[in-house]
């Protein structure tokens, strides 16, 4: 092996990563992956094979100021890289970085210049933002000579058009960067690259995909481009998530902070850790749980989840002028036939029809023969989608 990228998904509680060996073969191939669990308070690595055995899984010390819980939790990680699973070499680090604002819309390599600017981006993406820069950090310390590269979940979306970037605001805060941006771009990208495989020229067609995992949106894709999306300056906007409430009218939080005397520090908290599935039906932010529960609470917030959908659909489907295909992806959309069931059954008017058999058996295309819309399980790989954007900026594996 000549070398391995790390790809890192820095969070506040977590640091999520996968290491690929970059060979010459056309795809970097993971090699092992995991997480550094509760950093701050009980830091725990599990480290899988690709195969999904357990590696390792042992505590490590928290490091006595929090403010270096990023750094101890990379640096056990970086350690363990060298020693075991064949990572001898890291040759770069690719970052998934939630927001590139207007500043960033490539993969680009890391500097003290651009974490600063970044930075300045942190209030558009308080929960994600500062646990992405933290890790940038860290690893300038550790391994000052590494190459890192940051990888923008904004980025897919930059080619939309000025009408679906603009909020109805006045103009200067446009300029100001007040707009819609859109996320999950990194896994609307990967699903753009592997469309032609499944579908071949359709690819190119009208495509909705359907992201629903703990955050979720929607893209509308022409050309396998992004054309429209559900999310917009934040990460809050479009479908009800886990525990993120979707779209949501701006009268209610001037109401909840002046008719309810709500602090914006609490509504933020409200509108990010405490709505969506788990705030509806007060029970969980899993989907597994709610779907397990017989409680009637749990049910309402599968409806509402549903029905977002399927409101978020046909906006999308008036923007592309109808769809030809729908693409469910992330850890619902692959896994949850019910809802698939669901999503698509609510889809009927624009032309889909369901293959129940081949939707209850996982797909790839859950539509019947006869649809004129076709319905698609592709999972997604935001991490792979990270190795190859390192590889494509650093050039091929050996001239680093
Ligand atoms: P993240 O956005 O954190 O990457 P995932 O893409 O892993 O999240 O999606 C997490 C969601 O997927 C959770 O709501 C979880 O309950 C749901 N999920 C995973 N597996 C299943 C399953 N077999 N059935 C229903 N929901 C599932």
């Amino acid at each position: 092996m000549s070398g391995a990228i790390l790809v890192i998904n820095s969070g506040s509680s977590s640091v999520k990563f996968a290491a690929f060996a970059d060979g010459a073969g056309p795809i970097p191939e993971r090699v092992v992956h995991g997480e550094v669990e509760e950093i701050g308070e009980s830091p725990h690595l599990l480290v899988w094979s690709h195969e999904g055995a357990l590696l390792e899984d042992r505590l490590i010390g928290a490091p006595r100021d929090p403010a270096g819980a990023h750094e101890s939790a990379l640096q056990e990680l970086l350690g363990w890289l060298e020693q075991h699973a064949g990572v001898q070499t890291l040759r770069a680090v690719g970052h998934r970085v939630v927001h590139g604002g207007d500043l960033f819309i490539q993969p680009t390599r890391v500097t003290p210049d651009v974490i600063a600017r970044l930075e300045g981006l942190n209030s558009l993406a308080p929960l994600h933002q500062p646990h992405n820069l933290s890790a940038m950090r860290a690893i300038a310390r550790l391994q000052p000579a590494l190459p890192q590269i940051a990888c923008f979940d904004t980025a897919f979306h930059a080619t939309q058009a000025w009408v679906e970037r603009a909020f109805a605001l006045p103009r200067h805060l446009g300029q100001a960067g007040v707009k819609r941006y859109g996320f999950h771009g990194l896994s609307y990208e990967y699903i753009a690259s592997v469309l032609p495989d499944h579908l071949g020229e359709v690819a190119d067609g009208r495509v909705v995909v359907a992201h629903l995992g703990n955050g979720a949106s929607m893209c509308a894709m022409l050309g396998r481009r992004s054309v429209a999306t559900t999310m917009s300056l934040t990460a809050l906007d479009g479908l009800m998530m886990g525990t993120r409430c979707g779209s949501l009218d701006p009268g209610a939080v001037l109401y909840l902070i002046q008719d309810m005397g709500m602090r914006p520090a609490e509504v933020e908290k409200l509108l990010y850790e405490q709505s969506g599935l788990l705030g509806v039906s007060g029970l969980s932010a899993d989907m597994r749980t709610l779907e397990a529960s017989a409680q009637p609470q749990a049910q309402a917030a599968i409806d509402l989840y549903v029905h977002r959908i399927a409101r978020e659909l046909g906006s999308l489907a008036a923007t592309l002028g109808g769809i030809d295909t729908l693409v469910l992806t992330a850890g619902i959309g692959e896994h949850s036939a019910a809802i698939r069931a669901r999503v698509c059954r609510d889809a009927a008017w624009l032309g889909l029809e369901l293959d129940e058999h081949a939707n209850a058996a996982g797909g790839p295309r859950i539509s019947s023969a006869a649809s004129r819309v076709s319905a698609w399980v592709i999972p997604t790989n935001e991490e792979l989608m990270i190795a190859l954007h390192v590889r494509a900026l650093l050039g091929g594996p050996h001239s680093v």
